[in-house]
């Protein structure tokens, strides 16, 4: 198949190109680099399956920059948006139009092509969630207004436009709602959890846990995220959405001394503000995935957290 990959020089995207490259499918990547780098890709770089383009999905790709010997695009994942709450309040309504422009824009690429798209949704439409563990039938409280909100309600209209999409042209969609996610490829100044606590800690700085650290938040080491993304993209009469997560729920404080323990480093670990409408607790229910995909994450944390240390050794 010809598969287009928005954000596919990303964490997740550049994990999600080498595997379904290695599957034997010719893969286009529209990225702009904004939170990717090419650096994610350069192990794939002479694969002659792989074509990485700069392009912003804001504006609609030309037909030249989608040619791959072949027009036709058979599949869409659209992971093209910054996930840390650092990069996607930087330009919070530039996030706006990542998620929604961008997506209106893939849509109706799906649309053309009669192909079939996947949305990269997140845990975040369920904002600060007073139903515990989250269910995809809970509607989420999420703050319109505050400064999450653009990433939050920014995915939120993108699921609304994929189901109206789905309803109005019978676009074939398929929304996946992805809990914190982590691994190698997570860029060195991405800002979020894993990535902040493994490099203070190899670097003898302090750990700084937001909070009092009793905050609590469900880890899917991303080998296993981007299996159950596939399955999802592959399974027939069913849409979504779905969460896609590990439901080992963790507070901060323990990933924070985990990490310490796991890397030996004798950082010390601070306490700093909490960031404004941080949830309070966050964990899939999983059921859903498990009977519709037959899927759930394998690895363990401590299994996940090594791995991870390893990549950023090697990068510092
Ligand atoms: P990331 O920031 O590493 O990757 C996002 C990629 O999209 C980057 O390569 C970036 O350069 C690219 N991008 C951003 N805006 C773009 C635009 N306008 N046009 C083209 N490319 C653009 O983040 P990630 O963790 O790999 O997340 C990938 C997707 O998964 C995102 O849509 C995110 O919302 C979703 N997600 C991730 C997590 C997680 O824990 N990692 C959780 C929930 C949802
Ligand atoms: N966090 C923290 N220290 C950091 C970075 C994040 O204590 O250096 C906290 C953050 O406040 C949140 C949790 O860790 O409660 C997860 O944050 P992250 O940005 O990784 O993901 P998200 O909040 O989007 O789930």
């Amino acid at each position: 198949m010809t598969i287009l990959i928005t954000g596919g020089a990303g964490f997740i995207g550049s994990h999600l190109t080498e595997y379904l490259l290695n599957r034997g499918h010719k893969i286009i990547v529209l990225d702009n680099f904004f939170t990717g780098s090419p650096d994610n890709l350069k192990h794939l770089k002479n694969n002659p399956n792989l074509k990485i383009i700069k392009h912003d999905i804001i504006n609609m790709p030309s037909k030249e920059k989608l040619d791959f010997g072949k027009t036709k695009i058979d599949q869409i994942y659209n992971l093209a948006c910054p996930a840390s709450p650092i990069h996607y309040q930087h330009n919070p309504i530039k996030t706006v139009k990542a998620s929604v422009l961008g997506l209106l824009n893939m849509l109706a690429l799906a649309k053309l092509n009669d192909a079939r798209i996947l949305q990269a949704s997140t845990s975040e439409v369920y904002g600060d969630p007073l139903e515990h563990p989250q269910r995809e039938s809970y509607f989420g409280n999420v703050n319109c207004i505050g400064p999450r909100a653009c990433y939050d309600e920014g995915k939120r209209c993108a699921e609304t436009i994929c189901f109206d999409y789905h309803r109005q042209h019978q676009v074939d969609i398929k929304v996946v709602r992805i809990f914190n996610t982590y691994g190698p490829a997570m860029a060195k100044n991405d800002g979020r959890v894993v990535s902040n606590f493994i490099i203070q800690a190899l670097t003898g700085n302090a750990l700084t846990i937001y909070g009092a650290g009793s905050q609590t938040r469900s880890f899917c080491y991303v080998d296993d995220l981007v299996e159950g993304i596939v399955k999802m993209m592959s399974t027939r009469n069913f849409i979504g959405p779905v969460n896609l997560g590990n439901p080992n729920e963790l507070t901060i404080d323990w990933l924070a001394k985990k990490i310490l323990a796991l890397t030996g480093s004798r950082s010390k670990i601070v306490h700093q503000q909490l960031p404004v409408d941080d949830p309070i607790q966050r964990r899939p229910d999983i059921s859903l995935a498990q009977m519709k995909l037959n899927w759930q994450p394998k690895t363990t944390i401590e299994a996940g957290l090594k791995k991870t240390i390893k990549y950023f050794k090697s990068q510092l």
